[in-house]
């Protein structure tokens, strides 16, 4: 008696094994694959997208986000810094440079002469805003200031007070 040739079976994936000589003329051509791919092409098309058409669309970070620095003004438009150095002391990337000079108001002894931030060095982890004992200093929610020099991150107390 005749018989058949035997058809090698082809492995798959996870075990399969595949005999049927049609089955494994699709695979051949990669339709199970290509069907597969448009399957997850389309199942991404009809979820909600990630992206933002920026510049027109903007991302607004979370609340609590810690972005750039901004030194607060007090009710009389002056910086509510009273220079006491707990910030840069609390820094712990020590990008914070603090001169103190003599208030010429009668409120508070000093006020800062010099305020800087190396935004470069920074890590904001917010320990400056923490420590801050009069609430001079916070962190915004910006943080799309793009700059040309490294010296351009480097703000001063007018940068800080616009900010
Ligand atoms: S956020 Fe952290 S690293 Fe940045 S200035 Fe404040 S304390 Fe320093
Ligand atoms: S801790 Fe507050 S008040 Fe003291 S130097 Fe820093 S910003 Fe000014």
């Amino acid at each position: 008696m005749e018989t058949q040739p035997q058809v090698p079976a082809v492995s798959l994936p996870l075990g399969v094994r595949v005999k049927s000589a049609w089955t494994r003329f699709m695979i051949a051509l990669y339709i199970p694959a290509i069907i597969a791919g448009m399957a997850k092409t389309m199942q991404w098309m009809l979820r909600p997208k990630a992206t933002l058409q920026y510049p027109e669309e903007r991302h607004v970070p979370r609340k609590g986000y810690r972005g750039e620095h901004r030194l607060k003004k007090d009710e009389e438009g002056r910086p509510k810094c009273v220079a006491c150095f707990m910030c840069a002391t609390a820094c712990p990337a020590e990008c914070i440079t603090i001169v103190a000079g003599e208030a010429p108001w009668p409120d508070r002894d000093k006020y800062p002469v010099k305020f800087e931030i190396d935004l470069l060095k920074c890590i904001y982890c917010g320990m400056c805003e923490e420590a801050c004992p009069c609430d001079a200093i916070e962190l915004t929610q910006t943080f799309t200031q793009v700059a040309t020099s490294r010296a351009e991150k480097v703000y001063d107390k007018e940068r800080l007070l616009r900010n």
